[in-house]
């Protein structure tokens, strides 16, 4: 999952980046509005947290225009404490979610995983697909109710997997999800992670769609028995 950090203020701004980069997001970040606006309406993001009050062009303007233009992805907005006319004008131009200053991290991530749990036609925290289970509270996987160890990495494309478990989802779009703009991408790497999960899950659990990309299988199981 691939989020942007849409804020002026430097400190908060590299508190939340490392805060949702420790919860293993791939995070793009801007300082200003402008900048802000054109990575919204460039990327691919499957979450921003933009603050309102921002140099160049203000947050609301620029929620606007993504909105405008049909950029849909879930957007959480900072407003400043006690600015309840702030949060209404956020929320009717667009907004998903809003967070009044100071708030605690804790609850900045919660809103965040509930905003992509949504987004993407999941209710419930955890996310399951046949003897997988996948709990996007604590980033922990389950097989067969044993735990499961995995890199940042093979966590992130699983969890993007399962989140969009309903259809095909095809490399270019791994790569997009599951990396920062600054990150080399070399979308022979989403191969090699998906072999890497193939060996610590069951290894039918994610099926190779040819020349389209990879779709979850939710019946590995009970092929397995099956098999047996
Ligand atoms: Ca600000």
């Amino acid at each position: 999952m691939r989020v942007l950090v849409v804020e002026d203020d430097q400190d908060l701004n590299r508190q939340l980046v490392t805060v949702l980069s420790d919860a293993g997001y791939a995070v793009d970040t801007a300082l200003d509005g402008e900048e802000g606006y054109f990575l919204g309406d460039t990327e691919p993001y499957d979450l921003v947290v933009l603050d309102l009050g921002l140099p160049k062009m203000d947050g609301l303007s620029i929620l606007e225009q993504w909105r405008r233009s049909e950029r849909n992805m879930p957007v959480i907005i900072l407003t400043a404490r006690d600015r309840w006319s702030d949060k209404v004008a956020g929320i009717d131009a667009g907004a998903d979610d809003y967070l009044a200053k100071p708030f605690h991290m804790e609850e900045l991530l919660a809103r965040a995983r509930a905003q992509m749990r949504r987004a993407s036609g999941h209710a419930k925290s955890e996310l399951v697909c046949g003897a997988v289970r996948l709990d996007t509270n604590s980033a922990r996987v389950t097989c067969d109710g044993q735990p499961v160890k995995l890199t940042s990495h093979e966590y992130r494309l699983l969890s993007y997997l399962m989140h969009h478990n309903d259809r095909v989802v095809s490399r270019t779009e791994l790569v997009e999800h599951l990396y920062d703009q600054d990150f080399d991408r070399d979308s022979n790497t989403i191969e090699v992670f998906v072999g890497r999960l193939r060996k610590k899950l069951p290894s039918d659990l994610i099926e190779t769609v040819r020349g389209l990309g990879y779709r979850m299988n939710s019946h590995q199981e009970k092929e397995k028995q099956g098999g047996d």
